[in-house]
């Protein structure tokens, strides 16, 4: 793919980049190896010190960067805002807590016959960091803030049509005063990444995007003996059951439904209804989801924008017509708009059975699909029915049906009564083939920390 900017609302190729050449390449990592080197020894007091100065310059730009974003992705220009402010507070958040999350933990001494034993929190080394354009500042910082933290450096290998933001990233960690070489970007393409990951100098790999990339990943890594987190696709289910507030888990049905324009990998997908409310959540649903308000991404009063380019609309088009052939019924949307852009509307499916594409597959766009089941085992089978565990999330009033949920869903998180979403303070990743390891909190600190035991006589 090529490198370049093309606004998702025109379809206007508003800039291309050339790629790094071999020795571009290579002198970037040798940076990172030979940042590494100083930068491991730096204090807490110091990445804090830049960690917070790089929140205060995201914040005072967030505006220009969020323009940036709308433009290379579509996103709407609020969301864009909120992604830049959400990314300073996560800043923030690890300038605060690093130290903490990282002292030495003490063992029982006296057990292991040692005057003294304890566990140390090391970086690794270079990090790379292979990302998505979808939330392409916060799916970044959400790696960068805590292996900056820990000592690591960082190197990333952005998505292909968001190469100003990429390098805007670079810019703030430099502006804020972190040495050279502690976070650069790599403006390559995905055919680069298998001799960089297998390369000596980089350590360890994280990948946010689709099974596809995170196995080329993984396989080059695993070949090294290299760690990888990864961090790939989701079909969360949203579940509503007899005792919930309807009418309120149809608003945020829809809402999460439309998320980054249907773009999120937790996003909710498929919405599971008990029976005795599914004709109520139904037309409480529909009736959200054709009110969204679909248009230029830059309009305050847009709710839905485009999709990211005209493949992933072909690609959700194919899905539903798939469906359609099969039997299912489109009860909203489901017609791509004349007119320039990528757009495609807030669609709701029913009827969607597994000889359909779209019961497997990630549907990464503002189609949702309605299914109707009889009780909470049967909810928890078709939740579970998907290579997929990423998030979930479930409406229920039921003390007991809240804990069932709780431990039979198979997923990285469960949200009960309110919507799925990612804090810096709670962890966030998958099971299955949604990935492995864990981001943010205190895991997403440790991922890419040698815990270091060391045992004094
Ligand atoms: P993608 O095509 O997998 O791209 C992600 C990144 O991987 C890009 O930088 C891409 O570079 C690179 N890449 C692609 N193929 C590669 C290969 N064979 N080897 C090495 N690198 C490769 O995914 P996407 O379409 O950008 O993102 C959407 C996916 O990300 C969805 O499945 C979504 O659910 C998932 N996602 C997951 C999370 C999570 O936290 N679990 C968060 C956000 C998104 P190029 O752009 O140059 O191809």
């Amino acid at each position: 793919m090529a490198i370049a900017t093309a606004d998702p609302a025109t379809g206007h190729v508003e800039k291309t980049f050339d790629p790094m050449s071999e020795q571009e390449i290579d002198r970037t990592l040798d940076r990172a190896a030979t940042a590494f080197r100083t930068y491991r020894r730096t204090s807490f007091a110091d990445r804090e010190r830049w960690m917070n100065a790089a929140a205060e310059l995201l914040d005072a730009r967030a505006e220009h960067i969020a323009a940036i974003m709308t433009t290379e992705m579509g996103k709407t220009l609020t969301s864009a805002r909120a992604e830049a402010h959400k990314c300073a507070a996560a800043l923030r958040y690890y300038a605060a807590h690093a130290e903490g999350f990282l002292a030495d933990r003490e063992a029982d001494a006296p057990a292991v016959g040692a005057r003294r034993a304890f566990v140390r929190y090391e970086p690794l080394g270079p990090v790379l960091a292979v990302m998505p354009w979808n939330f392409p500042l916060w799916q970044v910082i959400r790696f960068a803030a805590p292996s900056l933290m820990a000592g690591n450096v960082g190197l990333l290998k952005h998505a292909s049509n968001v190469p100003q933001t990429a390098l805007l990233l670079e810019e703030l960690f430099l502006g804020a005063g972190f040495p050279e070489g502690v976070f650069q970007t790599l403006l390559v393409e995905s055919s680069a990444v298998d001799r960089i990951v297998r390369d000596p100098r980089v350590r360890a790999a994280t990948l946010t995007g689709s099974e596809r990339a995170g196995r080329a990943v993984a396989s080059a890594a695993a070949d090294e003996v290299k760690p990888t987190v990864l961090e790939l696709g989701g079909s969360d289910p949203f579940i509503v059951m007899p005792s919930a507030d309807v009418e309120r888990a149809a608003g945020v049905a829809a809402v999460s439904r439309c998320l980054n324009n249907g773009q999120s990998c937790i996003s909710a997908k498929r919405f599971i209804v008990a029976e005795e409310v599914a004709d109520e959540f139904q037309e409480a649903f529909v009736a959200e989801m054709s009110a969204r308000r679909v248009g230029d991404p830059r309009d305050p009063e847009t709710d839905v924008g485009p999709l990211v380019d005209e493949k992933a609309r072909a690609g959700v088009e194919a899905l539903v017509a798939d469906a359609v052939e099969q039997g299912a019924t489109v009860l909203c949307g489901g017609e791509r708009p004349d007119g320039p852009g990528w757009y495609y509307p807030p669609t709701v499916v029913a009827d969607v059975t597994p000889d359909m594409r779209m019961f497997h597959e990630e549907v990464f766009a503002p189609v949702a699909s309605l299914f109707r089941v009889a009780d909470a085992g049967a909810a928890i089978d078709l939740a579970n029915a998907t290579g997929f565990g990423l998030g979930s999330n479930v409406w229920t009033e039921d003390a007991a049906e809240r804990d069932r949920f709780a431990r039979e869903l198979e997923a990285g998180q469960v949200f009960v009564n309110g919507m799925t979403t990612s804090y810096p303070e709670l962890p966030f990743g998958g099971v299955k083939r949604s990935g492995y390891g864990r981001e943010l909190s205190d895991p997403g600190i440790h991922a890419f920390c040698n815990a270091k035991t060391v045992w004094i006589g």
